[in-house]
């Protein structure tokens, strides 16, 4: 039913000039089979592929849509500052502005420096922390994600042991791992690292005990080291204080990305003061990090989602899908277990070791014009309606189906 043409001669065209005609987490090689690779547009919450098949998008570019695309707020403030200079010298005033606005809305932010992307702001994290206590290990949970370098990229290859030399792990929400990783660290613990909450790839999601984020803060000062929280994925969607502010638990760094500027290419770290001194002397820095078009789009950004209490109405939406999708779940006799919070769902299918069952939901779904992610968690957006979630769930029923008949036909 989807109009496949276009995408299949650009994929070949790629295929010539790029490695494998894509890189990294879009390539569409990891999606079921209908997915498309190239896109020609975007409004709102809804994505036009390069057929021009129309899809309810639930991906929102994998975080960075959240108010929708085209917000006319933020691209008034793109569009002003585009015609007075992106990438200057410095930065331009709107650092400041920005800046102070970041300290304003972060619960435990004493300070910020702006970055591009995600893994800029992450190790930029690890950098302060290391050059603040002098010491050398990093604690990082086991599967999780926190950029594409080679401290932290999920792939090994081209990746020596020596850029891992200094990591311990811990699972996720289990304090003794975690125990047993500063232990371990001795003398020489940097910094404890934390997602906003557990969403690997291909698992359920887990959201933070309140008992191991007060383990971590504690085992954190016990060690004269920095809690460091990776707010990339999850910040601005969950508490626009910060997603851990609802556990009373704060963090001395955390890393911001994708959300904060709508779209536009920027990333943030915000800090304690105890952290400033080593902030001001590390060396960090990249050719665009102080482009002002960017940091305009993330004031306007910032400034809807707290006029907006953008988070509680993704949670909304989020739990009109999570009860739609229950609900028909249930009718179609197919057993799902949906996980973490409901303004970033996960939907997995029970007994679907190899993702063949999310894969038949996704493809179904897909045909009937809603892009949905059999393993990752998705993502809502600020400019999805009521009415798109009924379309959702109305494509959901053509997955659901499609997942009963891989059973019946078993
Ligand atoms: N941390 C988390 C939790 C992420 O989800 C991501 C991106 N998926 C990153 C870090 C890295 O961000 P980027 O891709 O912008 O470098």
């Amino acid at each position: 039913e989807l109009m496949r043409t276009q995408d299949i001669a650009l994929r070949a065209r790629a295929e010539k000039v790029v490695p494998s005609g894509m890189w990294g987490h879009l390539h569409a090689a990891k999606l079921p089979e209908a997915y498309p690779q190239f896109f020609k547009r975007g409004e709102g919450g809804i994505l036009w592929d390069v057929d021009g098949n129309r899809y309810v998008d639930f991906m929102c570019s994998w975080g960075p849509n959240l108010l929708g695309h085209h917000h006319p707020e933020v691209e008034e403030a793109a569009e002003r500052q585009r015609r007075q200079g992106d990438c200057l010298n410095g930065p331009g005033e709107v650092m400041v502005e920005l800046a102070e606005l970041v300290v304003d809305t972060i619960g435990h932010a004493d300070w910020t420096l702006f970055q591009k992307n995600g893994t800029d702001a992450t190790t930029t994290c690890v950098t302060v922390a290391r050059a603040a206590t002098g010491k050398r290990k990093i604690l990082v949970a086991k599967g999780a994600y926190h950029g594409a370098v080679p401290w932290c990229s999920p792939s090994l290859l081209g990746v020596t042991a020596e850029d891992r030399a200094h990591l311990i792990y811990y699972i996720f929400n289990d304090i003794q791992t975690l125990e047993a990783a500063v232990r371990e660290a001795g003398d020489d613990l940097a910094a404890i690292v934390v997602s906003a909450y557990r969403h690997d790839l291909g698992f359920d999601q887990e959201l933070p005990t309140q008992d191991f984020a007060r383990a971590a803060r504690r085992l954190a000062d016990a060690g004269n080291a920095a809690l460091i929280l990776d707010e990339v994925r999850a910040g601005f969607r969950l508490d626009m204080a910060g997603s851990w502010e609802p556990l009373g638990v704060r963090p001395d760094l955390a890393a911001w990305s994708k959300a904060i500027a709508n779209g536009y290419a920027l990333s943030a770290v915000t800090g304690r003061d105890w952290l400033r001194k080593a902030a001001s002397q590390v060396f960090v820095t990249g050719s665009f990090w102080a482009g002002a078009v960017s940091m305009a789009a993330a004031v306007a950004t910032l400034n809807v989602v707290r006029r907006d209490n953008v988070p509680a109405r993704l949670a909304r939406l989020g739990q009109m899908l999570r009860d739609g999708l229950e609900t028909r779940s249930r009718q179609f006799g197919v057993s799902i277990r949906q996980s973490g919070p409901a303004q970033m769902p996960a939907v997995l299918f029970d007994d679907d070791p190899d993702f063949s069952k999310g894969s038949a939901f996704c493809n179904a779904a897909l045909a009937k014009g809603v892009y949905f992610h059999p393993k990752h968690n998705m993502f809502l957006c600020a400019a999805h309606t009521q009415a798109d979630i009924a379309t959702a769930l109305e494509a959901a029923e053509h997955g659901f189906a499609a997942v009963a008949a891989l059973r019946d036909s078993a």
